[in-house]
């Protein structure tokens, strides 16, 4: 039996999310991300897939962010059509992400043709909404730590991640003629004290590692981001303004309503509103109470005046009237908003408006990629370019560290310290250049262990003949 791997993305990038892995004629792809970010990256959403998507078997995600499904629709688009598997929470994320990506697609494609600055005269999104209904149909949702058979010598089992809701580290096991094989992607990993959700288990054993590494060379040193979000807020409120919060609407959102119901619970920060103002953060919200054994603030959920999601200062948003009219505010609220790198979605047009405002705040939330709107400004740069216009940076820049959803360095030696015998071959995946760089440095050091940090599209042959 020959089992070869081939990064199809997420090497050397936290995006695009992609690993093809043959196990003599059946192909897996674990992850099916978008490239997002730095143009040089979000290119390769183009370029013909590297393998014919009709030969794929089956595809197995790890979780449902986008840089982890986006591609689907364009790969079901190109002939795939066989099952997607995923955790019970990932499928419900999935289909309110992938709707959200295929809507942004489309209306940036209309918009680069009203705005002429396409150099298509008739430019098309990569997908749309019609292209990602055809991927629900073919999600198949699995328990958590069942082992799932996919045939004689194969087969896969999840565990919790602690990423987002519902994300999984997968362990794929394969039965040769003489030998078992266990090939574990560690998927994105979560905190270690996670407020919301449960730590990521720990795994004793593999013959082959991939590992996430997106925090690989940086320690969130922050123990108490809730006190840090709160002297923001309050700053801004001396100030009389507006604090914008960019957010993703999966996990992010939930995480910072947490910690603003805690801070108002407290006294720490000021009664004022808060508005979420993305449909899509109010359809995940809701999705907390039906997984409940997903996370760990279920009685909450239940008591009165506790629910850091229901309370009298909270208000949910939905339409785009609703949303344009929170421009109006001169001051006394909190807006919390989505895309969280401010690459698209109603958060565009806070920006806009607030930006140029001295007194109002953008307060970052989360790690902001390469060439993102959000890490130029978190750069500091004194314009940036939306709607194609260039936009004055007036505003005061935020960034709370520590709340991310990602494993920081010593949280994710600490996970890999839970292999009680070094991993044949070790991948760093899923981290700009210098983290992964980073994480080998503490690995080898730490551990012994010698990790390969891959190439995009570069393969490897993981077994012969076993
Ligand atoms: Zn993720």
């Amino acid at each position: 039996m020959q089992v070869k791997l081939k990064f199809l993305g997420g090497a050397k990038t936290v995006t695009g999310s992609r690993y093809l892995l043959e196990i003599d004629h059946l192909k897996i792809l674990v992850d099916c991300g978008l490239f997002q970010g730095m143009k040089e990256y979000r290119l390769r959403n183009w370029d013909k897939f590297p393998v014919d998507p009709a030969e794929i078997d089956l595809v197995i995600l790890t979780h449902a962010h986008i840089d982890h499904t986006g591609y689907l629709p364009k790969l079901v688009k190109e002939g795939f059509a066989g099952p997607i598997y995923c955790t019970f929470p990932t499928m419900e994320l999935t289909k309110i992400l992938l709707m959200d990506s295929a809507k942004l697609q489309e209306e940036e494609a209309a918009y680069a043709q009203k705005k002429g600055y396409s150099k298509h005269e008739k430019p098309q999104p990569l997908y749309n909404r019609e292209d990602a209904e055809k991927v629900i149909p073919l999600l198949q949702p699995i328990y958590m730590e069942r082992e799932e058979r996919i045939n004689d010598q194969t087969s896969f089992t999840y565990f919790n991640a602690g990423h987002i809701l519902g994300a999984a580290i997968l362990k794929i096991k394969v039965k040769g003629e003489n030998q078992e094989k266990k090939i574990v992607f560690s998927g994105d990993l979560g905190r270690y004290h996670d407020p919301i959700l449960n730590p990521p288990v720990r795994l004793p054993f593999a013959d082959i590692l991939l590992m996430e590494s997106t925090y690989g060379n940086r320690k969130q040193s922050n123990p108490k981001p809730e006190e840090e979000l709160g002297r923001a807020i309050r700053e801004t409120f001396r100030n009389g303004g507006v604090a914008v919060i960019p957010a993703f609407a999966v996990g992010r959102t939930q995480m910072i309503l947490y910690y603003l119901h805690l801070l108002q619970q407290k006294g720490k920060i000021p009664d004022i509103p808060i508005y979420v103002d993305s449909p899509m953060a109010i359809d995940v919200t809701k999705m907390y109470k039906d997984f409940s054994s997903y996370h760990r603030i279920c009685p909450v959920l239940e008591e009165e005046g506790c629910n850091p999601f229901l309370h009298k200062n909270l208000h949910y948003y939905q339409s785009q009237e609703s949303s344009m009219s929170l421009n109006n505010l001169r001051g006394d609220a909190i807006i919390i908003s989505a895309s969280g790198m401010a690459t698209g979605g109603r958060i565009l047009h806070h920006l806009y408006h607030r930006l140029p405002n001295e007194q109002d705040s953008i307060i970052f939330v989360g790690y902001q990629a390469e060439g993102t709107r959000g890490r130029r400004i978190l750069d500091g740069e004194e314009t940036v370019r939306m709607y194609g216009i260039d936009v004055k940076v007036k505003a005061k820049v935020f960034y709370i560290e520590g709340l991310s959803a990602h494993a920081d360095q010593d949280e994710l030696i600490e996970w890999a310290e839970g292999f009680t015998s070094r991993p044949k071959k070790v991948f760093l995946i899923h981290g700009e250049k210098e983290a992964a760089e980073g994480l080998a440095v503490r690995l080898k050091e730490d551990l012994d262990w010698h990790p390969i940090i891959p190439e995009y599209l570069e393969s490897f042959e993981l077994f012969e003949g076993i």
